[in-house]
């Protein structure tokens, strides 16, 4: 405390003390060295108090200090800011009065040398005077600019800021009367005038909060701070404040002055603006979008953190090397993402492509990056700015698709040729290949069960040594998996072989096999054998391998069924035929007896009827005159019916005749054959009927022997069965069927019926006693003309005719 009260003898600034310190005995002696201060000084004393532990006495030392001392209270606890201001204050305040006591030393100085004093007046007084035009003409223009500037200018003129005034922009801004006091704080008649609230974040302002408030209160000038006015009828004005304290010379507070400039609109754009910039946020981060941008001049990258979320980078690592990134696509597909980007930076200025990449945790995804190049005004590109999203799920989906689409066409081939397969052998061993292909698989076993011996027999297989399949080309059924499957007839699937100490895999574990399905082979009820597909170097198959695998061992199954049943009913028809060909032989041999014994019959019987006929005649020629009426009628009778007979038998023979002849087909001039029957017989003369060619005849295939048999007695039948006394008349005409032509006769006959038009084919089939017959001409014709390989036919109305018709093959015309 001495050693301060000496200081105090010298000049200093001020005195920073704690209130404790005051109630010490020794503060008598500071406050007898305060009352020694010359008349200029008044010492700043900042006193540092909590205010707590006031006694009566302690009360009384500090009242006294006081009285004699310029004492500013800093109450426990206090902001650093608000003692160094404290502390500002007071020693500016200090400062001044070290200039009083200059000043006083000048003048004492002045008054000693009063000549020079008033010299100096004189020309401080013009000083001054200029001084003060200039100060006027400043306040002048400053004036004019505070009633035009859009800026609001607000002077409070006390220290608690009770009463404040502004520029007309002020009001304006305030919507307050010119003039008036806006204080918020004022008295209540300006206050109730004022229709706006002021708010900072959101929350009303405190009453000494105000930055105008605050500046006067601290001493400190608040710099843009932004507040909301909200005005009665709701509208909203931002304003930015500025806001520092007015002092009067001695720089004690007398107030504040502040500014206030109106954001509304830059406020609303920047939240405009911030609220785009929140929704593309929850677009691209709902969407799962990275963004990205290359900047074309210095060959860096920025990306957003979704990028490296979608890369599977940490957040804070530092992305700005495009090789970086390029690192993490996978190699084949490098360079062709580069020239995408390539092409888009110098051709297209549109960039969008698809390419794997591998996280750092090893695992592969898919990504679609889609950009486009931002230019400057002159065009000239800046960056390659755009978004990437990882599309695995659809490239997944896509993959399984064309797996799918892959496996469904291996499965249509695999049907195609296990149904071409002609052996057991080639089932498999074709299959195989294909099926190894799309799996990654690399060998095969094919057992068969052999119902003699009871086992399986390894019937073909790939992907193991010769020697090796040698070896296991028997299981017994139960040993090994292949066994365990024929036993159980269920599928196994072995895998991690070489892991796995599973004993049935100990064959297949010794081949170095490690993942290994196997299937048993059903037709029907029967196992036939088993099918296993395995792999040397894949230790899993996925359940849709499995299932396909499945689905192959079923078709091998049916396609083995297949061809079993193949084989059985080859053998079937390989017994039958030899059967019928037996049995025809026999039948062939029967019917050429019994063809050679009737024509023989037939052919016998006429010498005897030749003997009747002759004896018969000679008998009429010699005792007809002798004989009376009833024995020339019997004798009559007995020639006709020998000739009946005779008619009939060479009828017979000449049907067996077209049965058992050779039919040679040759090319046959239709139309030259008929003319020339017409012409030889006599009863086709035009003494007897009129028969009529009509048209083109093309040449047929056939056997003219039988052509000619069939085409007369068409004509003879036609002459023939004509009502009595009408004069026959036949017309021929041909007609063109693709490859056949049909001939027909037309007649005026009798006609018939349509119920016995098929009968009329048939041996012995005679519908009208009137007429002479045997029964057996149309039989020979339909006879001749199937064994030509045609058709015959009529057609006819009783008392309209009728058209019978025959149909052959048309020879070509080359071979006429
Ligand atoms: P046939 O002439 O010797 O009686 P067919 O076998 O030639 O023997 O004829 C069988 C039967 O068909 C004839 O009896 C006759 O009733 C009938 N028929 C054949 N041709 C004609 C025809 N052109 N018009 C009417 N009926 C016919």
């Amino acid at each position: 405390m001495f050693d301060l009260c000496h200081r105090l003898e010298h000049p200093c600034g001020a005195i920073l003390i704690a209130e404790e310190a005051l109630y010490s005995s020794s503060s008598t002696v500071l406050l007898e060295s305060m009352r020694k201060q010359p008349t200029w000084s008044d010492l700043p004393v900042i006193v540092i108090t909590s205010g707590g532990r006031q006694t009566p006495e302690s009360l009384q030392v500090f009242q006294t200090f006081r009285r004699e001392a310029n004492i500013t209270l800093v109450e426990r606890p206090f902001r650093k800011v608000t003692l160094i201001s404290v502390l500002e204050g007071a020693l500016r305040a200090r400062r001044k009065q070290y200039q009083m006591r200059d000043l006083l030393a000048e003048q004492r100085q002045l008054h000693d040398e009063s000549t020079r004093q008033l010299a100096i007046i004189k020309a401080s007084e013009e000083q001054t005077r200029a001084a003060l035009l200039r100060e006027e003409q400043r306040a002048r223009e400053l004036h004019s600019l505070m009633e035009t500037v859009p800026i609001a200018v607000w002077v409070a003129h006390d220290m608690a800021c009770s009463r404040i005034t502004g520029n007309p922009y002020s009001y304006q801004l305030l919507r307050a009367k010119p003039e008036s006091n806006v204080s918020l704080t004022g008295p209540q008649p300006h206050t109730a005038a004022l229709t706006f609230k002021a708010y900072r974040n959101g929350q009303p302002i405190l009453a000494n909060d105000y930055p105008m408030h605050r500046a006067a209160r601290t001493g400190q000038p608040v710099w843009n701070e932004e507040q909301d006015l909200v005005f009665a009828d709701g509208s909203v004005v931002s304003l930015l404040v500025n806001a520092a304290p007015l002092r009067d010379a001695g720089g004690k507070i007398i107030g504040a002055i502040g500014t206030g400039v109106d954001v509304t609109d830059r406020r609303r754009m920047v939240t405009a603006v911030q609220q785009r910039e929140a929704r593309l946020q929850f677009v691209l981060q709902a969407a799962q979008l990275g963004t990205w941008e290359l900047d074309l001049i210095t060959g860096r990258i920025q990306v957003s953190s979704q990028f490296k979320k979608l890369f599977g980078l940490p957040e804070e690592a530092e992305i700005t090397d495009p090789e970086q990134f390029r690192s993490l696509i996978l190699p084949d597909h490098r360079a062709r993402v580069l020239d995408v980007i390539k092409r888009a930076i110098e051709e297209t200025g549109e960039y969008e492509c698809e390419y794997p990449f591998r996280r750092p945790d090893g695992t592969i995804r898919w990504a679609h990056s889609k950009g486009q190049i931002i230019r400057d005004g002159s065009g000239k590109g800046l960056a390659l700015a755009g978004i990437t999203s990882d599309v695995t799920p659809r490239k997944q989906a896509e993959q399984a698709l064309a797996t799918q689409l892959e496996r469904l066409q291996l499965l249509s081939d695999s049907i195609a040729y296990l149904l071409r397969a002609r052996n057991q052998s080639e089932v498999v061993k074709g299959l195989f290949p294909k099926v190894a292909q799309h799996l990654g698989l690399d060998s095969y076993f094919n057992f068969m069960v052999n119902p003699e011996r009871s086992a399986l027999e390894l019937h073909t297989c790939a992907g193991i040594p010769a020697e090796v399949a040698q070896k296991i080309n028997r299981l017994e059924f139960g040993q090994a998996i292949c066994g365990t499957v024929a036993q159980t007839r269920q599928p196994i699937i072995a895998t991690r072989i070489q892991e796995s100490n599973y004993d049935k895999a100990d064959l297949v574990r010794k081949l170095g096999i490690r993942s290994y399905a196997c299937n048993p082979l059903i037709v029907g009820e029967r196992l036939v054998g088993t099918l296993s597909f395995a792999s040397h170097t894949r230790d899993e198959f996925s359940d849709d391998e499995l299932q396909f695998l499945q689905v192959i061992s079923q078709y091998v199954s049916i396609a083995l069924d297949r061809l079993r049943t193949e084989a059985e009913l080859q053998a079937l028809n390989n017994r039958l035929e030899q059967e019928v060909a037996a049995r025809t032989a026999k039948l062939t041999e029967s019917i050429e007896e019994l063809e050679g014994f009737s024509y023989s019959i037939t052919h016998d019987l006429r010498a005897p009827l030749r003997a009747m006929q002759s004896f018969a005649a000679i008998l009429e020629e010699e005792a007809g005159p002798k004989l009376g009426q009833q024995e020339r009628d019997y004798l009559q009778r007995i020639i006709t019916s020998s000739h009946r007979m005779d008619k009939l038998i060479r009828d017979v023979l000449a049907y067996s005749r077209v049965l058992r002849m050779d039919l040679s087909l040759e090319p046959v001039d239709l139309a030259g054959l008929i003319r020339g029957i017409v012409q030889s017989y006599p009863n086709f003369g035009p003494s007897k009927a009129d028969i009529r060619l009509e048209g083109e005849f093309c040449p047929v295939l056939a056997n003219e022997a039988a052509l000619t048999q069939s085409v007369s007695n068409f004509l003879t039948n036609a002459i023939k069965f004509v009502p009595p006394g009408v004069r026959p008349k036949v017309t021929i005409h041909s007609e063109l069927k693709g490859e056949r032509v049909r001939v027909w006769f037309k007649d005026n006959g009798i006609g018939i019926a349509p119920e016995f038009q098929d009968r009329i084919f048939h041996l012995f089939q005679r519908l009208n006693r009137d007429y002479e017959g045997t029964g057996i001409g149309l039989s020979i014709v339909r006879k001749a003309v199937e064994r030509m390989g045609g058709s015959v036919g009529v057609e006819s109305e009783p008392g309209k005719g009728s058209h019978f018709w025959f149909e052959l093959r048309c020879a070509p015309a080359s071979d006429v």
